[in-house]
């Protein structure tokens, strides 16, 4: 590949988000901003007003530009205003938020001033290693990850020793509000790392609790790779006229790739990969391989079966290579095999199709692979194979792309017979376009045609029959037979899910946290999700009538039709009595002691 065949797969790339994201590449992405009128920066980190401690620590750190979200991020969010921000993983948005909310930190205070909540312990952990990174300038700044699963004395005497940025899960936050050993009369910011992730995860309630606890006047900073109408709620309602970024990439908005995804089994692989062939096959196809040993199974499974195939993996010398690549591009074969290595920036436009037979390694390698179609201002098409036990991965791989990856069935006969129909069409449609080249040939065909005609007495629809049926070759066009282990394995499929879904869900559900602190007793109240009730109005009413400070109300389990309330024991039995009529979301608490 030459080198402007290299640059021009580049610039041209679907979803690249390395090519979007980052500002070595950035030349893909796009800043949409209804907000932002001022001027940008010359250029660089200069110019937002970064202190010199912070400059030097992102040129160590080998940041020469800002990336197009941060470029838009930084001058609002250095003023204090709230954000809102769509944009996914890769695009810099860590930075995004965490560089302006550390130059906004005052000396000398004691509680923290700002707060990130990311719906994973990994993602709180890898937040806090970049706050910490970004304050190398500044050693006396303290961040602390605070997540669940993890010793709550350490971080509680971490706490007391004073910390200024806390990132954590909602659960583990909302915990340490409630016992008071996180004081957020301080706060002055709030991030909400990958609000969509924290909603699809059950903590949207959690963090509205945390939200309605904060002090009236903070910042507010919400990132979100997707806007569900939740997620829009959300911010309306705690968002104070944010300023709003969207980064997107113009493959994003063309979405020229329709990508699928297939669940078979190992064993079954193969069958289903001929089976896809043959009903959306026709221009060209790369099929991805983990292994060079895959990619020939693959490749001599498929020439077994009729199909023109060529290779491509570490052991091709690059010679050769160039070669296969050209075959393909002249459509002297139609299915390309391939390592991921081997067939980087390949730039072939008449992909049409590009099948994962195998999981990539990153969600990278990803974006890559189904790169190599919708080239050129096409369309381009697809398809994953996924394990059962893979199909956990592509969440990840949607978040990359920020596009759903649709699920699909392996194609049965009668996908499988639409599809060869349809190519024959198309063959047909293209043959009765073409003229032969040369016209004494095409004379001589004519007469060919005439005399059988008239020997036969064929009609020209007989005529028409017999040359397709010389086209189509001996064998039957269509498929017959049995496809009933494509039904089999759907069955099994659904039944593992739905056996492990419903089991997941009712422990989820039903399950009782660890048991109450030593100075606690626990409660049964008779609300619970059917009534809509969230933690806080459990607080708040039973703080109301009992007196009791909201901190001394320890956790609170919500299950469909009750709720579990740690409370300190001792509680004399006037305030019991009043507890058990009071009414929360409309219906009587009805307190009893928990088993
Ligand atoms: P994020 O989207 O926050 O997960 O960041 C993706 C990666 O880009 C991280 O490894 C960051 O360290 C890196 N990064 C963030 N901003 C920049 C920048 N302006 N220049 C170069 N790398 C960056």
């Amino acid at each position: 590949m030459t080198e402007q065949q290299q640059q021009r797969d580049d610039s041209a790339c679907a979803v690249d988000l390395s090519a979007s994201a980052l500002p070595e590449s950035n030349s893909n992405a796009e800043v949409f901003t209804t907000t932002i009128k001022s001027a940008e920066p010359e250029s660089g980190f200069a110019g937002f007003g970064f202190s010199e401690a912070l400059l030097r620590t992102l040129a160590d750190k080998g940041y020469t530009d800002p990336s197009p979200i941060q470029k838009a991020a930084f001058p609002e969010l250095m003023l204090g205003r709230d954000l809102v921000g769509q944009a996914q993983t890769g695009t810099g948005k860590t930075a995004a938020f965490a560089l302006p909310l550390l130059e906004r930190l005052e000396s000398g205070q004691k509680t923290p001033q700002a707060l990130v909540l990311a719906p994973t312990r990994e993602l709180a952990m890898q937040v806090a290693e970049s706050f910490k990174a970004y304050s190398a300038g500044h050693p006396h700044l303290k961040v602390l990850a605070v997540y669940g699963g993890t010793d709550f004395r350490s971080q509680i005497s971490a706490l007391r020793r004073g910390v200024d940025v806390v990132v954590g899960t909602p659960g583990r936050v909302m915990d340490h509000m409630r016992q008071g050993t996180l004081d957020t009369s301080g706060l002055r910011s709030l991030v909400l790392d990958e609000a969509d992730e924290m909603l699809r995860m059950g903590f949207i309630d959690d963090v509205e609790w945390i939200l309605d606890q904060l002090p009236e006047q903070r910042q507010v900073v919400l990132f979100s790779a997707t806007m569900p109408p939740e997620i829009r709620r959300l911010s309306k309602r705690y968002l104070k006229d944010p300023a709003e970024v969207t980064i997107r990439t113009k493959d994003q908005e063309g979405k020229r790739i329709r990508q699928r995804s297939i669940t078979v089994p190992m064993p079954h692989k193969l069958e289903a990969l001929q089976r896809v062939l043959d009903a959306c096959g026709g221009e060209g196809v790369i099929i991805f391989a983990r292994t060079k040993a895959i990619t020939l199974t693959v490749a001599e499974t498929l020439e077994a079966g009729g199909h023109q195939v060529a290779v491509l993996n570490g052991d091709v010398p690059q010679n050769q290579r160039e070669r296969t690549v050209e075959r393909l591009r002249s459509g002297s074969v139609d299915i390309l095999v391939a390592t991921d290595v081997a067939a980087r920036g390949l730039d072939v436009e008449r992909i049409g199709l590009v099948i994962n037979y195998d999981m990539p390694f990153d969600s990278e390698a990803y974006v890559h692979r189904i790169g190599r179609t919708g080239r050129a201002g096409r369309t381009g098409e697809a398809v994953l194979f996924v394990t059962p036990r893979e199909r956990r991965f592509i969440r990840n791989l949607e978040r990359a792309t920020g596009q759903p990856i649709e699920a699909m069935e392996v194609p049965g006969n009668t996908a499988i017979n639409q599809g060869r129909l349809d190519r024959l069409r198309k063959r047909l449609s293209e043959a009765a376009q073409e003229q032969r080249p040369e016209a004494d040939e095409a004379a001589l065909l004519q007469e060919l045609m005439q005399r059988v005609a008239t020997e036969l007495e064929l009609s020209p629809e007989q005529l028409a029959m017999a040359a397709l049926n010389l086209a189509i070759g001996p064998d039957a066009l269509l498929r017959k037979g049995d496809d009933d282990w494509i039904q089999n394995t759907r069955r099994n499929d659904r039944d593992r899910d739905r056996e492990r879904n419903s089991g997941e869900r009712r422990e989820r559900r039903e399950r009782p946290a660890r048991a109450p602190e030593e100075n606690m007793q626990r409660y049964r109240v008779e609300v619970g999700h059917r009534d809509r009730v969230k933690p806080g109005n459990l607080v708040g009413a039973i703080a109301g009538e009992t007196g009791l400070q909201g901190r001394m109300i320890g956790r609170i389990q919500i299950f469909d039709n009750h709720s579990l309330v740690d409370l300190p024991k001792g509680m004399p039995e006037e305030v019991f009595n009043s507890l058990r009529c009071l009414k929360v979301m409309n219906r009587e608490l009805q307190i009893s002691q928990a088993s």
